[in-house]
């Protein structure tokens, strides 16, 4: 599938067009990683100045130019094996826990439902569970990430809450994405610890406690992996899949493999707790 960034578009790949636009036109972009007005009169003065015809957006013709030169677009593997919705197949001997395996293993959550405007699922929390299982750890390849806001984009400085007992894990997947030169897939990271119930849950029971809510679980690229859709194929923009095995491989259970597709979503699986 053709890879178009244009007006609207938002998350790391536009951050680096912005960042090897400065470099190539001698321009003064903010890298925010968000294409606005700015990058578009760049990327104009990009097309100009290599001779494509004039239009608003980054397209495969610009790639064709961009790729050896500094700026290259994600090289998917194209194997048709690894083109249907169904790959990479489901993990055996991995499985996604349910709350009450998470209380036993992770820390009990005290609770009450604390519903907020826009957060209809959020919930208080009434022991000292945070205080004594989640803390920030430090994922290298997340700094300067493009995070979501709903009105624009801010960045991550690479410190992610998350779960105590985990976070040589985390580290290890981040950098074992890394090697595998998979890190230019992730475009926007979309939250970790979080307090809340599993989304659209209204009754606040263990049963319907959200991972994130114990900090074993992350979101990235959610815009292209929104829950219960088809998460993004092999070569579209925004597609993991081929992060998935490596999760594997790290104790990681991808929600793409949810009876509800949730492809954004990675937990520690419960085996690993
Ligand atoms: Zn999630």
């Amino acid at each position: 599938m053709a890879l178009v960034l244009g007006v609207g578009a938002f998350g790391n790949d536009v951050r680096r067009l912005q960042d090897y636009l400065n470099r190539e036109l001698s321009s003064t972009l903010v890298l925010d990683g968000s294409f606005g007005g700015n990058t578009k009169a760049e990327v104009l003065r990009f097309r100009n100045r290599f001779g494509l015809p004039a239009a608003p957006v980054f397209d495969d013709q610009c790639f064709a130019i961009s790729a050896d030169r500094g700026f290259a677009p994600p090289d998917f593997d194209t194997h048709p094996s690894k083109s249907g919705v169904n790959w990479p197949r489901r993990p055996t001997g991995l499985s996604s826990p349910d709350g009450a395996t998470m209380q036993a293993k992770c820390g009990t959550i005290s609770f009450v439902h604390a519903p907020r405007p826009g957060n209809p699922e959020h919930i208080k929390v009434t022991n000292n569970f945070e205080a004594a299982n989640i803390s920030a750890v430090d994922i290298p390849q997340l700094r300067d990430c493009v995070v979501p806001t709903g009105s624009g984009v801010v960045k991550t400085d690479g410190r992610i809450r998350f779960h105590k007992k985990h976070m040589d894990r985390l580290r290890k997947l981040f950098a074992d994405w890394e090697a595998a030169g998979l890190v230019d897939r992730i475009l926007t990271f979309d939250g970790s610890f979080n307090l809340r119930l599993k989304r659209g849950s209204t009754s606040a029971t263990v049963a319907n406690l959200s991972n994130h809510a114990w900090g074993t679980a992350f979101d990235i690229n959610a815009h292209w992996n929104m829950r219960k859709t088809v998460p993004a194929l092999m070569g579209d923009r925004g597609c993991l899949r081929d992060m998935v095995e490596i999760g594997h491989a790290n104790g990681f259970y991808w929600g793409g493999h949810f009876g509800t597709r949730d492809g954004m979503h990675f937990e520690v699986a419960k085996e690993m707790l």
